[in-house]
């Protein structure tokens, strides 16, 4: 396959700042989704963070902007500021790879909003990366002009819905040139979500980035039954038996953070925390000092574990499984970025083992470990889990009876039954994935709703 960032249609300024930040070799999502926007046409990808999807479309997109016009060219969305702001520092350092002249704004919610109105008088940007709000609120009152936008994306499309966002980019949407350019970068895609962008993307290029970036190949997935042990010290005994370069513990609500913050130190180790009752600078603060290399362990909350580029994770601790499942997949894909090999860990107790049954069914593969002399080993005996794969096999036996039968007599058209066979099946897995997303839209609504009474 010939290298797209090799593709002509890239300006040659671009092609060497590629080359200057060492992106040699594009990623799966990259030689899928370049070539589709160079080409003008919208679309709808699913990609999951650290599959390079951000360089997908900043590529075509700084390679769009006409520098010689002081217009707004380009809008990227990102559902949270800290999402803006690392989007922002991304594409800086590409246009300044590549030594373009190309002006980039930054709105996000929270910050100074005068001192970026200031700015816009001054100059107005060719890119602006936003989160929905602010964007919503700079359009609505004519800050800037989005007439001549030529390309719209929408970076964690899900999360940008999950956190009730699509009606602020629907009215940015709705005032953009007919011909605009419209792809939506996206974890999963719900149904409200697909129905959502069909509005303004007519037959968009669906790629779909193989679930295999589900968790990179690369990361081992332990799981360990505390049973009746105390948490916090199978915590400590992770923490220390090996010698993690940088290891990233999850727990679900600040608190937790808090509490296990402090239990470590009074370890007498050295521990960072990020969650959202931490004030934006604290945080930000924090980050680059885990970049620098001064902290080897940090307590985070979900907020770290989407989309935030936190370099050099060796390890991730699951100290307890969050209410959305999903979640799981994003804090383990923490680690193992970039090809390096990582590893994560899961503390479940028994009776938690369905929803760990539920995250196998979603393409999670778990190797079940015990800890033994200050080691992690694999576990021998554990019944449940035994039953559940002689259950497991039950499931299937549909499938392996035509696989088996196969072996024993050729009948004609068995090729035939095994795909429908397996097309049925996945077909089936489909609908319930659907079901699934329809009931957790309709429980967010309501929450929602309950909210604002
Ligand atoms: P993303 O999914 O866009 O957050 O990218 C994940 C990480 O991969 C980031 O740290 C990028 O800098 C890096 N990356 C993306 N594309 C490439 C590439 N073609 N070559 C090397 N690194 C890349």
């Amino acid at each position: 396959m010939n290298n797209i960032f090799k593709d002509p249609r890239i300006k040659p300024e671009i092609q060497a700042g590629l080359e200057k930040i060492h992106f040699t070799k594009p990623t799966e999502v990259q030689e899928k989704v370049i070539p589709v926007l160079l080409t003008h046409k919208n679309a709808v990808v699913q990609a999951v963070t650290g599959s390079g999807k951000t360089h997908a479309y900043l590529v075509p997109v700084l390679n769009e902007i006409d520098t010689t016009k002081e217009y707004v060219q380009a809008i990227i969305t990102a559902p949270s500021r800290e999402l803006a702001e690392q989007l922002y520092q991304v594409a800086r350092q590409l246009r300044d790879a590549s030594g373009l002249n190309i002006s980039i704004a930054h709105f996000a919610g929270g910050t100074d909003r005068e001192r970026q109105l200031k700015k816009l008088e001054n100059r107005k940007p060719q890119l602006v990366i936003a989160t929905p709000g602010r964007l919503y609120d700079f359009v609505q009152k004519k800050n800037f002009a989005i007439d001549h936008v030529k390309a719209f994306i929408i970076d964690e499309a899900d999360m940008t819905l999950d956190m009730g966002f699509l009606e602020n980019i629907d009215y940015v949407a709705k005032r953009l040139p007919k011909d605009t350019l419209f792809a939506a970068f996206s974890a999963t895609i719900p149904v409200k979500l697909s129905n959502f962008l069909r509005k303004y993307m007519d037959h968009p290029e669906q790629i779909v980035i193989g679930s295999k970036t589900i968790i990179a190949p690369t990361i081992k997935n332990d799981l360990i039954d505390i049973g009746s042990k105390n948490r916090k010290k199978i915590l400590y005994q992770l923490l220390t038996m090996g010698q993690p370069y940088l290891a990233l513990v999850f727990a679900n609500t600040k608190q937790k953070v808090d509490e296990l913050t402090e239990f470590l130190q009074n370890q007498g180790m050295k521990v960072a925390k990020i969650h959202g009752g931490i004030t934006e600078r604290q945080r930000k603060r924090t980050l680059r000092e885990v970049e620098n290399g001064q902290f080897q362990y940090v307590v985070a909350t979900d907020l770290a574990a989407r989309g935030l580029d936190i370099n050099g994770v060796s390890l991730v601790i699951n100290y307890e499984i969050p209410r959305d499942l999903e979640f799981v997949i994003h804090r383990i894909g923490r680690t193992g970025r970039n090809g390096l090999s990582g590893h994560a860990v899961t503390l479940i107790r028994e009776e938690e083992m369905d929803r760990i049954e539920e995250l196998e069914k979603m393409g999670l593969h778990f190797d079940f470990v015990e800890i033994k002399n200050g080691e992690l080993v694999p576990r021998k005996h554990y019944h449940r889990r035994n039953n559940r794969k002689a259950k497991n096999h039950k499931i299937d036996t549909k499938l392996n009876g035509y696989v088996k039968k196969e072996k024993r007599k050729r009948k004609p058209g068995y090729k035939k039954k095994i795909k429908r066979a397996i097309q049925e099946d996945k077909m089936q897995k489909r609908k319930l994935e659907q079901r699934h997303e329809v009931r957790k839209a309709k429980r967010l609504r309501k929450r929602r709703r309950d909210r604002g009474r």
